[in-house]
């Protein structure tokens, strides 16, 4: 071979490059001759034509099999005028993203309308048995007067003459020729004699909504939730963007979540403690009562099993951990001390292991 170009070494590639190998060193390659980042460089430009010819064969596996076995681009097909970028599919399917980036390019990819967020905020009761929440919200919708022709009623509208009657504009971006929605019309493609008064001819007035969502049981605090189509319509027909809802669980004064775990604190005295009992513990389903074993230290966790949050998707409930707090008096009557007193006269290091380990640690340290 070796009549016509080296398309392979052109792109800096193997002759075995997989597709994906070709489409990721073209764009490589193109945008490091892109003409926009080489502003007056002609070699630039010509360089950036070869490497899109290369491409531009290599990519269709019929033009790249004729090339492998004959060294030349196969004749007859016409190979696309590669300075007029915006006819290029291999362009656009290679830089759409990036072209997306540009703001509303042709191609039949015209960006939606912006998102709309709100927060809604529930209580963990709700969270646990799930919920439905109202969210009013304001967004930018079809004009309800004149349903989005901008016109006010019974009245006519023409063709606009900048984009005529097409609702885009052509415009050049160094090699790339883009399109962007009319500014003049609002990318409706027609202009109103008589504007709509409401919208004051822009066909888009703004909305007061009030939509109801459903929340299943155990959603996540900062979970979010899309509805479609109920952001900010941007004009010109093109579709509304979407409603962002961020879940807010609100903090509750006796419980922490955990996970699918409930955490609370319960204050009991030193008699409770020491002896034992029932108690009673606030849970989501209401009061209960709970056996306090004798003997039950400051701190101690208690395990209410399957009465924390419902697990997400159905899967049973987590458990309620009990923190005991010992709740000491910060005073106390005469009589009070005196039983005190004549109790702690029977205590010793029999009653406090704890104490008593502590003494003797302190003991071998200081003697
Ligand atoms: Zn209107
Ligand atoms: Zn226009």
């Amino acid at each position: 071979m070796a009549n016509g170009p080296d398309y392979y070494a052109l792109l800096g590639v193997e002759k075995a490059a997989t597709p994906e190998e070709l489409k990721a060193a073209y764009r490589k390659a193109a945008l490091k001759h892109h003409p926009d980042r080489n502003p007056g460089d002609p070699q630039a430009e010509t360089k950036f034509k070869e490497v899109s010819e290369a491409y531009h064969v290599l990519s269709d596996p019929d033009r790249r099999a004729h090339y492998d076995r004959f060294g030349t681009a196969p004749t007859g097909q016409g190979m696309p005028d590669f300075s007029n970028f915006a006819n290029m599919e291999d362009l656009f399917e290679v830089f759409g993203d990036l072209l997306q980036g540009l703001g509303g390019v042709g191609r039949g990819r015209r960006a939606a309308g912006r998102a709309v967020h709100r927060t809604v905020e529930i209580s963990l009761e709700e969270c646990a048995r799930g919920t439905e929440k109202i969210v009013d919200f304001e967004r930018s919708a079809e004009c309800g007067e004149c349903h989005g022709r901008g016109a006010a009623p019974g009245t006519q509208v023409e063709a606009c003459q900048v984009c005529a009657g097409r609702g885009e504009v052509r415009f050049r971006q160094g090699f790339f020729q883009l399109t962007r929605p009319c500014g003049k019309c609002g990318g409706r493609g027609s202009v109103a004699r008589t504007p709509c008064e409401p919208c004051k001819g822009t066909g888009i007035a703004r909305k007061a909504e009030r939509l109801s969502v459903s929340l299943p049981p155990g959603v996540e605090d900062g979970a979010t939730r899309t509805v479609p189509g109920y952001g900010d319509a941007p004009g010109g027909g093109l579709p509304s963007g979407d409603l962002e809802l961020t879940i807010k669980i609100k903090d509750h004064p006796l419980f922490e979540r955990d996970g699918a775990d409930l955490h609370c604190t319960v204050p009991v005295s030193f008699p409770q403690a020491a002896l034992g009992g029932m108690i009673e513990v606030p849970t989501l389903d209401g009061r209960v009562k709970m056996r306090l074993p004798a003997g039950t230290q400051p701190g101690q966790e208690l395990r209410l099993r399957s009465k924390g949050m419902p697990r997400f998707g159905g899967y049973g409930r987590g458990d309620q951990i009990v923190t005991i707090q010992l709740e000491v008096p910060s005073a106390l009557s005469p009589e009070q001390r005196e039983l005190v007193e004549a109790l702690a006269q029977t205590m010793n290091e029999e009653t406090h292991p704890q104490r008593r380990t502590f003494l003797e640690k302190l003991k071998g340290l200081f003697d």
